[in-house]
């Protein structure tokens, strides 16, 4: 068990697409166990594997700390794959452990559907509404290499510049520990 340094905007694995994971070995599982570890001591309900500096196309979600969501397991997702989006749209305000202190609206479709694999690898398929389908999304986009910062409206855009800016350079207090240079990566 440990808690892993979190990854923040201006790290370049964030912006990366994240390489697909072939087989659940130890140190697989391992990192799974770290994922769970570093998303419940930073109070998240859903972290990527580059937010711990890991190139792999893992996510993972735990959302029973939200009112109405109790029952909830939590999930791992290895290879996620969204193959349906609804038309339906809705705005909700996000945030992300690697963007700390900002929140802003983002508008995403409100109900997907994904498939991807469990920790057996076995071919799981899930469908989704409201705050899971969000979570889901978010952490979908991750390993993308894509932020929630990318998507809100110019307006937006202009007032998080500085705010950004900040955190790229450090100039910020965040509760758990965060990577120390823009290059952090773990190495396997
Ligand atoms: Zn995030």
């Amino acid at each position: 068990m440990a808690i892993l340094p979190v990854t923040m905007y201006g790290d370049k694995i964030l912006r990366k697409q994240a390489g697909r994971v072939d087989e659940i070995d130890n140190e697989t599982i391992e990192l799974i166990t770290n994922m769970f570890d570093t998303m419940r001591n930073a109070s998240g309900i859903g972290l990527a594997a580059n937010q711990v500096g890991a190139d792999k196309s893992i996510f993972i979600i735990d959302v029973a700390n939200v009112e109405g969501y109790e029952d909830t397991k939590p999930i791992v997702f290895i290879n996620p794959k969204i193959v349906e989006y609804s038309e339906d749209k809705s705005v909700f305000e996000e945030g992300c452990l690697s963007i700390p202190d900002i929140r802003a609206d983002v508008e995403r479709p409100e109900k997907i559907k994904i498939i991807y694999q469990d920790t057996d690898m076995k071919q799981q398929e899930l469908e989704a509404d409201e705050l899971l389908a969000r979570v889901i999304q978010h952490e979908y986009d991750h390993l993308r290499g894509v932020l929630f910062t990318d998507l809100v409206d110019e307006e937006t855009k202009k007032k998080l510049k500085k705010p950004l800016q900040k955190i790229k350079r450090r100039k910020i207090d965040v509760e758990y520990p965060i990577s120390e240079s823009h290059d952090y990566q773990l190495t396997f």
